[in-house]
């Protein structure tokens, strides 16, 4: 499908642009440029691909999405590579993803070579907004909701796909600090034959309250545990977790239906196994987590996801009291796997799993 080209009246400014850049934070220094590609059933589909000024979208108050909240997204980032090109990181994979958000979602699927095409011409379109810092890069979100007005309880025929870009600068600023979690009591992420491995807005609207709870109680993060036994971790709100033991096993929970199948975790199962780990995909209790960490033989606990890549996860507190994994800081295997994974990003170090994608 070929992409018009809608020039932007006003293109923001070099010298602005550069101060925006220069310590652009996370999630608010948005580019000049979006893609939309509309779809309609009574008009075969995906039609009308075009990249423009980023600008509001008009909506009719009846849109689908506004109320059934038929949404799906993606998180993903181009990184600069020491020759100065741009790349991505395992993109298939998140188009892959995308569509089957679509599916549980009822919404029609977009082809991944037009997914991918999207993001690489919004990238491309806004190279200039790539941050100059150590860390830093081009967040990728591609979205699309339900745009047809009908009140009607039934899955739309109208629907939008758009792709925004945000310069984003290192995650961590004075560096990695581990993470304390909260083990929600009162709320679950999602439930056997839910939307837990949709990424879709609704799952993030339902784990702001327990989010809100877990800062209350000093934490900066919520982990969810299974919605029928309360026994079983699950994930964060947006990342997914490694239990790394003595016995040089690692475990991480399975993917049920009710966890996201993060793109991290799939590239950290292999990182780890290259290590000589023995990464398992089995259940592991808040019991044993307790258990593991206080009697030494868990070593870590990693957390991961696009946005902070691996974190250390340094202390996990409930009601019940708390307690703290490993030394409480950055351990060995943490910080290996953060260098590794993030050095295959940038271009630093070798990418032997064809991981990289050039734009
Ligand atoms: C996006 C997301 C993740 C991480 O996925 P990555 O592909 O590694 O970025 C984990 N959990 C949830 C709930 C998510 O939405």
């Amino acid at each position: 499908m070929n992409f018009e080209t809608i020039p932007h009246p006003s293109p923001t400014p070099a010298d602005e642009r550069e101060a925006a850049i220069a310590d652009p934070g996370f999630g608010k220094v948005f580019t000049d440029h979006m893609v939309t590609i509309d779809y309609d059933e009574d008009k075969g589909g995906w039609h009308n691909a075009r990249i423009g000024p980023r600008e509001p979208i008009a909506l009719d108050p009846a849109a689908s999405v506004l109320h059934y909240a038929q949404e799906i997204f993606e998180g993903m980032k181009a990184y600069k590579h020491p020759d100065g090109s741009l790349a991505l990181f395992r993109p298939e994979a998140n188009a892959r993803r995308f569509n089957e958000s679509a599916r549980r979602m009822a919404m029609p699927e977009i082809p991944e070579d037009l997914f991918l095409d999207a993001v690489k011409l919004a990238v491309k379109t806004d190279a200039d907004w790539m941050p100059p810092v150590e860390g830093g890069s081009l967040y990728i979100r591609p979205f699309m909701f339900a745009s047809e007005a009908f009140l009607g309880v039934r899955p739309a025929k109208q629907y939008k796909f758009v792709v925004i870009l945000v310069s984003s600068g290192n995650y961590f600023k004075g560096g990695v600090n581990p993470v304390k979690i909260w083990v929600s009591q009162d709320y679950v992420r999602a439930a056997p034959g839910g939307t837990g491995a949709a990424k879709t807005g609704g799952n993030y609207a339902a784990s702001l309250v327990p989010q809100a709870e877990a800062i209350e109680h000093g934490c900066d993060q919520v982990v969810f545990l299974d919605a029928v036994e309360k026994k079983w971790i699950e994930e964060l709100g947006g990342m997914n977790l490694f239990f790394v033991r003595k016995d040089g096993s690692v475990i991480t929970p399975p993917l049920t239906g009710t966890i996201l199948p993060g793109i991290t975790r799939d590239s950290l199962i292999a990182m780890l196994t290259e290590e000589g780990l023995e990464v398992r995909e089995e259940p592991y209790s808040i019991a044993q987590w307790r258990e593991e960490a206080e009697s030494g033989e868990l070593l870590e606990t990693l957390a991961c996801g696009t946005a902070a890549v691996v974190t250390p996860v340094g202390t996990v507190a409930s009601p019940a009291g708390e307690f703290t994994i490993g030394t409480g800081g950055i351990d060995q295997m943490a910080q290996k796997m953060r260098e590794k994974l993030t050095g295959v990003q940038n271009g630093a170090v070798e990418d032997r799993h064809g991981w990289v994608v050039r734009v």
